[in-house]
């Protein structure tokens, strides 16, 4: 076997696979087809949950630096400030990072390969896939070189991350159903002034269509994505200069644009695979959904596929799980693409349709009701959780189990565990309990009762536990995130819980060991 795990494509979601299955220690080759890293933007809007896994990888710090921070959103109709979200409110207390990043898509990829290294892995770039062949115990691929050699390769995995023309998928003949949008796309760096509320993001909802301004590094810099006016549609060459005229008749005199440094334009799909898997070989981020860009959800997508999958694959290419847990990734993410799809494309339909009344629903009916509904605070906290990807759960899976009577408000199996601050030593300070999981383990955290003894716990080297003392500062902040007391939590490696209940105890962690994850040593136990 030439490796365990042949990543096909490395774009973001490749990088992110890469990046979790060498920090695990997995036999890992990356290869892509193209000669170097990517310099187009593209994606730019990097979610909370994104970036909670970067801090546990390492490169939040930089993602920090090298981004720039949107607070709020904001949107305009018909010349007027309609709506505020004020995503520093309503993520707060939610997770460490309530904002958007705008950060774009070739430094997100930069600073994940350049971690690479760290687990000795690089991108074999040049290298593209030609041909798979499945057998019962490994893949067979054929690679291209650029001076056109072909190579065998022999992985027990492929984990297609080689977008939406993903060769992964066409070689399984995995239909791909879906359709493109009518719509052209424009996407221009710019330098401009106007009524845009500095640092945050601006959505500009017109009667033939909307404009989104985001907030770049550098002052007055605006990213503005938008659609195409009709005229322009079908010309072979458009330059930012042809677009003006249509933003400027709607906006009106008050936006000037002095500088345009990169203008393109772009089609788009809607799809989802049948099968995010056929026997060795998997599907992820573009490979497996594309959506509208509406809600900047595309990369962070990707990249959530490639947290959930690398820990299940490190568990069975050490030969610790059997492999029917993989089985596991298809049923989590099927769900997350297709609910993304269809909200994503509602709302997308929505803000582009170029019918009359929609345009009117869409400044009036739509701005009054998003001003509404965006002044109340519990709906404030739903939009974040769903646009900041930290309210996606597995409560359906067959790795989730919630023991006991919790109450309704409790975070149950399946759930992202909630970040907490906590005491957790005798009179120290309030700490960040993310920083202390371990996400390369399983971590069992423990509430109202003590720690088991360390020589009763089955697995030592999988698990860590935390015992968290009781503290009245504690006991507001579970209050507040709705964990009672006595309870336990059992969080997967990808910070989802997997198994939770009032008393722990070791049979039922055991038995949730063998029976839900197949580890091979509980089920042997
Ligand atoms: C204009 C625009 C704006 C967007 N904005 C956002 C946003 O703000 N937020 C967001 O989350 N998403 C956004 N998206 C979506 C986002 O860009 C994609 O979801 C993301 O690029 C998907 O990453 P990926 O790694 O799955 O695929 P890709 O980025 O497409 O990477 C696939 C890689 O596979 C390689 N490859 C392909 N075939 C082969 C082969 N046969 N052999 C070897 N290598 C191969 C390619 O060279 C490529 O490097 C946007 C998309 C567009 C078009």
């Amino acid at each position: 076997m030439d490796t365990d795990v042949l990543i096909v494509g490395a774009g973001p979601t490749g990088l992110m696979l890469a990046n979790q299955l060498g920090r695990r220690g997995v036999r890992t080759l990356i290869i892509d087809r193209h000669a170097g890293p990517s310099v187009q933007t593209r994606a730019l809007g990097v979610q909370a949950r994104t970036l909670e896994i970067y801090a546990k990888l390492g490169l939040v710090n930089r993602a920090l630096e090298l981004g720039k921070r949107g607070a709020g959103a904001n949107i305009w109709a018909d010349g007027r400030r309609t709506a505020h979200i004020p995503l520093g409110e309503a993520g707060r207390r939610l997770t460490p990072y309530p904002f958007i990043l705008i950060l774009g898509q070739d430094d997100n990829e930069r600073i994940m390969g350049e971690k690479l290294r760290e687990w000795g892995l690089e991108v074999h770039w040049s290298a593209e896939l030609m041909h798979l062949q499945q057998h019962a115990d490994r893949v067979m691929a054929t690679v291209k070189s650029q001076e056109g050699a072909l190579r065998e390769v022999t992985a027990a995995w492929v984990a297609g991350c080689d977008g939406a023309r993903s060769a992964v998928r066409e070689l399984n003949r995995i239909p791909y159903p879906g359709a493109p949008y009518q719509h052209v796309f424009f996407v221009a760096d710019t330098v401009a002034t106007g009524t845009m509320v500095a640092d945050e993001v601006n959505a500009y909802l017109w009667r033939d269509g909307f404009h989104l301004f985001f907030p770049m590094r550098g002052s007055d810099h605006w990213r503005v994505v938008g659609i195409l006016p009709h005229l322009l549609r079908d010309r072979a060459e458009v330059t930012f200069d042809d677009v003006i005229p249509s933003i400027r008749s709607e906006a009106g005199t008050g936006l000037s644009f002095t500088a345009c440094s990169w203008f393109s334009t772009y089609r788009i799909s809607h799809r989802s695979a049948a099968r995010f898997r056929d026997r060795r070989c998997f599907l992820l981020g573009d490979a497996a959904h594309i959506h509208s860009p509406v809600g900047a959800q595309g990369m962070n997508t990707g990249l959530q596929d490639a947290y959930n999958l690398a820990w299940k694959l490190a568990l069975v290419t050490s030969g610790r799980a059997d492999p029917t847990l993989l089985d596991s990734y298809e049923v989590e993410r099927v769900p997350v693409a297709r609910r993304l799809l269809n909200t994503t494309d509602r709302a997308f339909r929505l803000v582009v349709s170029d019918s009359p009344v929609a345009g009117v629903l869409r400044t009036k009916i739509l701005a009054k009701i998003a001003a509404a509904a965006m002044r109340r605070e519990p709906i404030q906290k739903f939009a974040f959780r769903t646009i900041s990807q930290i309210g996606i759960h597995y409560r359906e899976s067959p790795l989730s189990e919630s023991l006991g009577r919790l109450p309704a408000n409790a975070p149950r199996a399946g759930d992202r565990f909630p970040w907490l601050e906590l005491k957790l030593g005798a009179g120290g300070a309030k700490e960040d309990f993310y920083d202390k999981l371990d996400d390369t383990r399983f971590n069992l955290v423990l509430f109202g009762q003590p720690a088991p003894a360390a020589d009763a716990l089955a697995f030592p080297d999988l698990l860590r536990v935390h015992a968290i003392p009781a503290d009245r500062d504690n006991d507001v902040a579970l209050t507040a995130a709705g964990i009672p007391m006595p309870s336990y939590y059992l969080l997967r490696p990808d910070g989802h819980v997997g198994l939770c209940g009032e008393r722990y105890d070791a049979a039922t962690l055991a038995r949730y060991f063998a029976a839900r994850l197949r580890l091979r040593e509980a089920i042997a136990a």
